[in-house]
């Protein structure tokens, strides 16, 4: 691990001999009243603009002003098949075969379309196992697909707790959890990286015990697309969906990914609900009657797909795929331990990391706990010109992001941040 020092000539130390360093200018930064660049730690929620998305929106603006419909099959990039222009790109950020990808709708419902497809509960196996602290949204969607299959979620519904003082779930208890519960459990549903924690799991050890045990496996990647190196195949994953206006920078409410594996993408037999653009394209404008799916995670396609949003992600994806992840994670590494030395240098202060220390159990976010007046620390350093989160009760999330923020920007996050306790 690097030896940081403390000092704001480090820092810029840091900065000169960052590799990345061009391509923060490759995005729009906010600014705060005065014209000053804020301290953007936010792109965990809302990645910033590339400055190449323009272009790639207004082609398409342009193409529909000039063609009308004709731009479906006419368009510079023609509309029908507009999203295959992502598949590539997106299944090396993954570590996927493009027959496994899709980009489609957005996260909560491909979560669902996914569950149709892969949630088969058995009265003897049933369960899904989800952690304790998950999102919302993956949370009530769960919740839906156990009673839409006729069970009860209070006993379907399992939920992965950290032991007793601590923050965050360790892979053996998990191990354990699967070894001992499996044979009941019919889906293992966690997020890549636990949004409230900022707990990367380990999904190849996870995905491995639960095969074991014959439970099917599934990942919510919308804090680890874009922030951990992936490689779903390998791994073995059996589904996985991220949404792309986080480290994805596509842009707010933007399109989202689906991954099924080669192994149950190929099966037309498997049970899921079905759109006209999920149909043979060969076949799909002769508006027959009898669905005829895509082979591969294409045919899990509902609608034709909005191509603004889709243009804007093509934007980022580009940037994506000339740095590659692991560039970008090699940096993000540097970047949050850095934070975290900073952090560490103040114990006196009323905050405390829960994130993992582990760099292999974490990406770029770190979940600050903060005693007593936390949202009043909040509040002051927004103030200040940082942006970050603050998630209730006593949480601020901050993640610096490898491809726009410096180490100048943790620097003086930390600096306010300790000046303001
Ligand atoms: C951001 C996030 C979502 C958001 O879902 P949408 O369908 O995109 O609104 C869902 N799950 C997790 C884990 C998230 O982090």
């Amino acid at each position: 691990m690097k030896q940081f020092k403390t000092g704001k000539s480090f820092a810029k130390e840091l900065d000169a001999a960052d590799p990345l360093r061009e391509y923060r200018s490759k995005f729009h930064i906010p600014k705060d009243e005065t014209g000053q660049e804020v301290i953007y730690l936010c792109g965990n929620s809302l990645g910033l603009q590339p400055k190449s998305v323009r272009a790639f929106v207004e082609q398409e603006l342009k193409d529909w002003q000039a063609l009308g419909v004709k731009g479906q099959l006419h368009a510079r990039n023609p509309w029908v098949p507009y999203h295959e222009l992502l598949t590539e790109q997106t299944a090396r950020l993954v570590g996927a075969k493009p027959v496994e990808i899709v980009v489609m709708n957005t996260l909560t419902v491909n979560l669902h379309l996914m569950m149709v497809s892969f949630y088969r509960p058995t009265p003897q196996r049933n369960k899904i196992v989800i952690e304790s602290n998950a999102f919302p949204s993956d949370r009530y969607a769960v919740e839906s697909q156990i009673k839409f299959k006729g069970s009860d979620p209070n006993r379907s519904l399992m939920e992965l707790q950290p032991r007793g003082g601590e923050t965050t779930i360790r892979t053996e208890d998990i191990e354990t959890f699967l070894e001992r519960e499996g044979d009941s459990i019919a889906l293992v549903m966690l997020g890549g990286v636990n949004y409230y924690a900022g707990q990367l799991f380990e999904m190849d050890r996870i995905t491995r015990s639960a095969h074991e045990k014959g439970c099917v496996v599934g990942f919510d990647l919308a804090h680890a697309a874009g922030n951990a190196v992936l490689r779903l195949h390998e791994w073995d994953v059996d589904f996985a969906i991220w949404c792309s206006y986080k480290y994805l920078n596509g842009g707010p409410g933007c399109v989202a990914g689906c991954f099924v594996h080669e192994k149950h993408a190929m099966n037309t037999e498997l049970p899921r609900f079905s759109g006209w653009w999920g149909h043979n394209k060969e076949t799909r404008f002769l508006m027959g009657p009898k669905f005829d799916p895509i082979l591969g995670a294409e045919g899990w396609q509902l609608s034709n797909p909005p191509i603004l949003p889709l243009a804007a992600l093509r934007a980022s994806m580009d940037i994506f795929d000339e740095v590659g992840m692991d560039m970008i994670r090699a940096k993000s590494e540097l970047l949050t331990g850095y934070l975290e030395f900073l952090l560490d240098q103040h114990p006196n202060k009323s905050f405390c990391v829960i994130t993992p220390k582990d760099p292999k159990q974490r990406g770029a976010q770190l979940s600050i706990r903060v005693e007593g007046k936390g949202k009043v620390l909040y509040d002051s350093i927004t103030a200040q010109g940082v942006v970050c989160d603050w998630r209730e009760p006593d949480v601020i999330r901050v993640a610096p992001v490898a491809l726009y923020n410096s180490f100048m920007d943790v620097f003086r996050f930390v600096e306010i941040c300790v000046s303001s306790c």
